[in-house]
C-alpha cells in the first residue's frame, strides 16, 4: 500500500459526465482535484439522447462547446412521441416557446464513449489530475469521523491512499460508495421498470427537419427508444414491466426483436436494419433496479452527485441533465467551502436542497407523462396509472423526494399530492391528447406547468453561461438558503442577509 503525502482539496470518484464536470469546474478556481476512473476510457455507457441545459448550459461552462460541435454528434431538435390517445406520432421542439430559439434550442445524440471522453480529457487540460483504471474501494475517515480520503487500487493491483478536504461520488449507480453516506437507497415503486437495448444499422429516419429525434413508441408491453446516433447508427431499447425480467434474461437477442415485432411503428423503422453483433455495441444489454434516490446526499467530507445520489427513468432524456446540473451545484459548494466564505453544512444544505428539488420537477413530470397514457388494457399501462394500483407507491416516493432538506412543502405531504397535481397532470394531458391532424405535428409542451417547471433550470444554466455570469437568481429558493454568486461558480448570502 502507498501512502501520497501530498493530498489533493478534492478527490472525485468516476469519470462520467458527473465527475468529469465537477472536477473541471472545481480544477477552474485553481484548486488541486484528482479524478479516479475505474475503467480505461473509451468505456460503453448509456444515456444517449441529451437536453440542451447540458449541451448549451453546463458543457459551455466547461469550455467545450467547439469541441462538441466539432464532434459531428446527431443534432436532437426535441422528441416525436407515438404517446397517449393519438395513434399517429406527435412531436415536441425544444425551441417552442423558450426564449432560446437558436442553436441553444437543440440538443444533441451522443455515443456515449466518445462524449465521456471529450469531457474527461478537457478536464485533464483544466488541470484536473486523472488516474484511469484506478478503482475506488472505500472512502478513509479522520478520527473525528469526517471522510477525508480515498482507498483505491490501480491498474497493477497496488492499493493506494489519498487524502482530500472534500470526496465526490460521481461513480454512477453501479459502485457501492454512496453507502458511505449513511442512510438508504429508496428504490421507486412507481419506476420499477427494465430495460433492454441494443443498437441496429440502416434503421430509418424521422422526416426532416426531425430527423435527429429521438422517437418513443408506447405498445402493449412498455415503451421504445429510437434514437439516431449517426446517419446509419441508432440506438434501440424497450423499457419493461420488471415482470418482464424473465423474458429478458433468456435469449436477449431474440427477445428484443419479438417486442420490436409487438410494435409497428419501431418494427417499419428497422425494416430494412440489421442488429450490430460486434464490437461495443454488439451486446444486447439488460438494465434494472434503475430508479431510487438516496436518503442523504451528503456528510462531512463526502458528496454524492449524478446517479449516485439519484436517477428517475429513461423517458425524457433527465439523466445526464441530473448528472451535470448537480455536479454544477457540488462545484459551488466545494469551491465556497474551500474559498471559506460560507460553512461546509450550510452549502452541502443548499446543493441537496436544490438537486432534491430539479429531481422532484423532473419526477412529478415524468409520473404524469406515463399517467397520461389510456391504454387500460395493457398491464404495463394499467400498472402506470397513478388513479390506480400505484397511487400509493407515487405518493410515498414523493413524500421522500420532497423530503431532506428540499423544503418542497406541496411535496411533503404525500396524500395531498395527487389531488394538487391533478390540474397539473390535466393541462400536461391536454396538451398532448388533442387530436393529431398531420402525422408528427408540433406540441407545444412548454405551455404546460409541468414542463415548463423542468426547463426552468436548465434555461437559467444556459443564461449563465451565455452570459458568463449569474443572471438572475438573487432571491434564495428556501428559507435561510443562498443564492449563486456572481460568476456562478460559488454560493454567497443573498444581498439583504449580507447587509444585515
Ligand atoms: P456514469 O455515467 O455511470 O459514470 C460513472 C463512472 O464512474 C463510470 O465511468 C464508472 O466506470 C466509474 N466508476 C464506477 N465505480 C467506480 C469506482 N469504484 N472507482 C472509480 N470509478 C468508478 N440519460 C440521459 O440523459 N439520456 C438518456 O437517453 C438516458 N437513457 C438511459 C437509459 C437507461 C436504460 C438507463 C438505465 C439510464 C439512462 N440514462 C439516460 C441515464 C444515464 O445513463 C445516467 O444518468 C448518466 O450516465 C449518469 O452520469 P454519471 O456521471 O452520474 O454516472
Amino acid at each position: 500500500m502507498s501512502a501520497e503525502t501530498a493530498g489533493f482539496d478534492v478527490v472525485v470518484v468516476g469519470g462520467g459526465p458527473c465527475g468529469s464536470a465537477v472536477s473541471t469546474l472545481v480544477a477552474m478556481q485553481g484548486h488541486r482535484v484528482l479524478l479516479l476512473e475505474k475503467e480505461k476510457f473509451p468505456r460503453y455507457q448509456i444515456g444517449e439522447s441529451l437536453l440542451p441545459a447540458t449541451v448549451h448550459g453546463v458543457c459551455r461552462l466547461l469550455g467545450v462547446s467547439e469541441e462538441l460541435d466539432k464532434a459531428g454528434f446527431m443534432l436532437k431538435r426535441g422528441g416525436t412521441f407515438r404517446w397517449g390517445r393519438n395513434p399517429e406520432p406527435w412531436t415536441f421542439s425544444f425551441g417552442i416557446s423558450s426564449k432560446f430559439v437558436s442553436e441553444a434550442s437543440t440538443a444533441y445524440q451522443v455515443e456515449r464513449m466518445r462524449f465521456d471522453q471529450i469531457l474527461l480529457d478537457n478536464a485533464r487540460r483544466r488541470g484536473v489530475e486523472v488516474r484511469e483504471e484506478s478503482s475506488v474501494a472505500d472512502v478513509i475517515e479522520d478520527a473525528d469521523g469526517r471522510v477525508c480520503g480515498v482507498r483505491y487500487t490501480d491498474a497493477d493491483g497496488v492499493t493506494h491512499e489519498v487524502s482530500a478536504r472534500f470526496v465526490v461520488d460521481s461513480s454512477g449507480n453501479g459502485s457501492r460508495i454512496h453507502k458511505k453516506v449513511g442512510g438508504q437507497r429508496r428504490y421507486s415503486e412507481f419506476f420499477r421498470n427494465l430495460a433492454l437495448f441494443g443498437y441496429f444499422e440502416g434503421g430509418k429516419r424521422l422526416p426532416a427537419p426531425n430527423e435527429g429525434n429521438i422517437l418513443a413508441a408506447a405498445f402493449d408491453s412498455g415503451w421504445f427508444w429510437y434514437i439516431p446516433l449517426t446517419d446509419t447508427l441508432t440506438s434501440v431499447g424497450a423499457v419493461l414491466h420488471p415482470d418482464a425480467l424473465e423474458r429478458a434474461q433468456g435469449d436477449k437477442e431474440q427477445a428484443l426483436l419479438d417486442l420490436i415485432a409487438e410494435c409497428p411503428l419501431i418494427a417499419d423503422y428497422l425494416a430494412d436494419a440489421r442488429r450490430v453483433t460486434s464490437g461495443p455495441y454488439g451486446e444486447v444489454r439488460v438494465r434494472k433496479d434503475y430508479s431510487y434516490i438516496q436518503e442523504k446526499f451528503w456528510r462531512p467530507g463526502l458528496i454524492l452527485a449524478g446517479d449516485a445520489a439519484c436517477f428517475i427513468d429513461p423517458v425524457f432524456s433527465s439523466g445526464v441533465h441530473l448528472a451535470t446540473y448537480s455536479a454544477l451545484l457540488a462545484a459551488r459548494t466545494i469551491n465556497t467551502v474551500l474559498a471559506g466564505t460560507a460553512g461546509e453544512t450550510e452549502s452541502c444544505e443548499e446543493f441537496e436542497a436544490r438537486y432534491r428539488a430539479e429531481y422532484a420537477r423532473f419526477h412529478d413530470f415524468l409520473v404524469a407523462f406515463y399517467d397520461m397514457h389510456e391504454d387500460e388494457s395493457s398491464y404495463f399501462w394499467r400498472a402506470k396509472k397513478v388513479t390506480g394500483n400505484a397511487a400509493s407507491d407515487v405518493e410515498s416516493f414523493v413524500e421522500l423526494v420532497g423530503g431532506g432538506s428540499s423544503g418542497e412543502g406541496a411535496l411533503i405531504d404525500a396524500k395531498a399530492y395527487l389531488g394538487k397535481r391533478a390540474p397539473a397532470f390535466q393541462e400536461l394531458s391536454d396538451a398532448v391528447e388533442r387530436p393529431v391532424l398531420v402525422a408528427g405535428e408540433d406540441r407545444d409542451l412548454l405551455k404546460t406547468e409541468l414542463a415548463r417547471s423542468v426547463s426552468r433550470e436548465g434555461t437559467r444554466i444556459q443564461v449563465q453561461a451565455s452570459l458568463g455570469a449569474n443572471a438572475d437568481e438573487r432571491t434564495p429558493v428556501r428559507d435561510g438558503g443562498l443564492v449563486p454568486s456572481a460568476d456562478g461558480m460559488h454560493w454567497i448570502r443573498p444581498v439583504q442577509q449580507q447587509a444585515s
